[in-house]
């Protein structure tokens, strides 16, 4: 599958390359209403690519009518994203972050491509304050976008910080989660202190 982040609005653009996988994303596209989430069911590595196993149609609870939708349910429609060219299977390692550290994708809509292609519009989640959708795995991880992040009051913890290729021990802030490192990039060994004097 092609697949395009278009950064500003947040969001990811995903069509079909071969007529079959052009079928598939017409049925999401019929299928899915704005706002319903596609559930990650896992990804299968092929080399340093991801190719992501997404389930639709009966995620949310309560929608065939279960407590909890069941395997057997016949509203389950699964969907497989890999990428066509290098490009792409760059892309969908991007998505395979957001479905980790944002729990899954959220269906922003559909657009008409050149040549009568639909292409599905997916997202990680709406940040939590300003409404705005978001497709970076730090934002998606905190439910808080970029922009509302720079505005936080930030309250600066010593703790694990999520950030870079993996958990480190520094600094980070509780309520945007964002490192203090990324604030703060032309001091080095500040103190917690004087992170804590220099934002309040
Ligand atoms: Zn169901
Ligand atoms: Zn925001
Ligand atoms: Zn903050």
């Amino acid at each position: 599958m092609r697949v395009a982040r278009d950064e500003a609005n947040g969001v990811w653009l995903v069509w079909g390359a071969s007529a079959v996988e052009k079928h598939t994303i017409e049925q999401v596209t019929n299928t899915m209403k704005q706002g319903e989430r596609l559930k990650y069911m896992g990804r299968r590595k092929l080399g340093e690519f991801s190719i992501l196993s997404l389930e639709y149609g009966c995620t949310e609870k309560g929608s065939c009518f279960q407590r909890e939708c069941l395997p057997e349910c016949s509203q389950r429609k699964k969907l497989t994203i890999a990428g066509t060219t290098t490009k792409d299977k760059n892309e969908v390692n991007g998505l395979r972050d957001i479905c980790y550290f944002g729990g899954g994708l959220v269906f922003v809509g559909k657009k008409q491509m050149g040549g009568s292609k639909t292409a599905m519009i997916l997202s990680g989640k709406r940040c939590s304050i300003c409404g705005q959708y978001v497709s970076s795995w730090l934002a998606c991880h905190w439910g808080i976008c970029d922009t509302c992040a720079a505005k936080c009051e930030h309250e600066f913890v010593e703790g694990a910080v999520i950030g870079g290729e993996a958990p480190y021990h520094g600094t980070y802030c509780k309520k945007c989660g964002r490192a203090h490192s990324a604030f703060i990039k032309t001091q080095t060994g500040t103190s917690l202190e004087q992170v804590q004097a220099a934002a309040s």
